[in-house]
């Protein structure tokens, strides 16, 4: 969130800013402050929000809830879902990516207080929270550009065009859908301050938005649960950006189509091929699970990705390593097995890196640190944790390792299990997420 302190010096910057730049403003779409509680304002949302995409325009319903109603949003959850949540948050707090004490309605809680807006393609309808702040001020018109943005993606099918396997799969794709409507939601601000687009600091401002998201994460004690509000804006903005810079508004839709499919090449702001994104991981799948014996049992397997690595690293006060190695994350899986009590949890991560270097540095930075099994494998590393301290010291220093049950495949959908804002059909959205209202 940020404070009304934050909004006042934001709008006292892009003043002056625009103080500078008027008299030279570029052409751009029509956009201007109004009444979002109004037809004719909506009307000016959406045709704001396909000009800018170089799309035509569709109209959506709006409606503008107060912040009390909105635990109306969600579902109870089923008791399946509530042990889902208890048994890999307690799996990730091994690795200090979770707090196991923290249940799934208090981390359903967190993850509302994120939401400002949300569109729905299952009723075609956006829908507005009211935290008070003026319905007829530019941010107002902005967050309703971006959520006519979500309507346009439904419309041509970029929604649920990718399918996540995995958490960090997840992500990447997330990113890259906010990542559009972030960067047309800003277009419509500066349009709406005259400021010309090209005389916007907008690497600075990213790179300053992103230092301030990961230093919101780590400050977070449930920091893969609220990925979405650190993560996607911030780090996915920047590659729509450059897509549209080097193709205009076709490039930009199909990256967004095509989006990168690992947390790796979001954080590094680089494409790649999104086909091979996955080969490492399928191929690490071979050797995921370690045979743990009884009591323990496989329960779920997912591939965390290079956010949660870095997450993890920083957390060991080891922020430097965690984003180099990042950087050369090449793929990983994540495996977590139950005892037959469906207490206790063990933890199992395979990291492999681009190059036995790094993983010397990721096996020097855990070794000690934690009463782990650790590992490394020319440019692999494994990591095992337990959260029964004595049936870790009885395992075996580097116990043997076997492929992924045929009939469990990476299910990321278990790895941050919560009732949350987020599913397949609900594009939700912070209200302060984007770069012009980061600065
Ligand atoms: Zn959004």
């Amino acid at each position: 969130m940020v404070s009304l302190t934050d909004r006042a010096s934001w709008a006292l910057a892009l003043f002056l800013t625009s103080a500078l730049t008027i008299g030279c403003r570029k052409a751009t779409c029509d956009v201007e402050q109004c009444d979002i509680r109004e037809a004719t304002c909506q009307a000016v949302a959406a045709h704001a929000a396909a000009c800018f995409r170089g799309d035509s325009s569709v109209s959506t319903p709006v409606t503008v809830i107060p912040r009390s109603t909105t635990g109306e949003m969600s579902t109870p959850p089923t008791n399946a879902q509530v042990e889902a949540y208890v048994l890999n948050a307690k799996a990730l707090s091994l690795y200090l990516l979770a707090k196991a004490d923290v249940t799934l309605q208090q981390t359903s809680a967190l993850q509302y207080q994120q939401v400002g807006a949300y569109y729905s393609s299952s009723t075609k309808a956006i829908t507005i929270i009211d935290d008070g702040y003026p319905l007829d001020g530019y941010w107002a018109v902005a967050m309703l550009v971006h959520e006519n943005v979500h309507a346009l993606q439904d419309r041509d099918g970029t929604l649920g065009k990718t399918s996540p396997k995995t958490f960090d799969e997840g992500i990447a794709v997330s990113a890259l859908i906010e990542g559009e409507a972030a960067f047309i939601e800003d277009r419509a601000t500066l349009a709406m301050f005259g400021t010309r687009e090209d005389s916007f600091a907008w690497n600075p401002i990213f790179d300053h938005w992103q230092s301030a998201q990961r230093s919101r994460a780590f400050a977070s004690e449930v920091p893969l649960a609220l990925e979405y509000s650190h993560v996607s804006y911030a780090f996915g903005e920047p590659i729509v950006r450059d897509a549209y810079l080097q193709g205009g508004e076709a490039r930009e839709r199909s990256t967004v189509q095509t989006p990168p499919l690992t947390t790796r090449r979001l954080l590094q702001r680089s494409l790649g091929d999104p086909k091979a994104d996955g080969d490492v991981r399928a191929a690490l799948e071979a050797t995921a699970v370690p045979d743990l014996g009884a009591p323990y049992s496989f329960y779920s397997s997912d591939a965390l990705g290079a956010w949660a690595l870095e997450q993890f690293l920083g957390r060991l006060d080891q922020v430097d390593l965690g984003r180099t190695a990042a950087a050369a994350l090449a793929g990983d899986t994540y495996v977590v097995h139950i005892d037959d009590t469906r207490t206790n949890v063990v933890g199992t991560w395979h990291l492999r890196f681009d190059d036995a270097a790094t993983a010397a540095a990721v096996l020097a930075a855990v070794s000690g640190r934690l009463p782990w099994r650790v590992w490394q494998t020319g440019a692999d590393v494994v990591l095992v944790g337990a959260s029964n301290g004595t049936f870790l010291e009885r395992l075996p220093n580097q116990p043997p390792l076997g492929p992924l049950p045929a009939a469990s495949p990476a299910a990321a959908a278990t790895t941050t299990a919560s009732a949350g804002p987020r599913d397949a059909r609900t594009v939700v959205c912070a209200p302060d997420q984007a770069a012009v209202t980061n600065r």
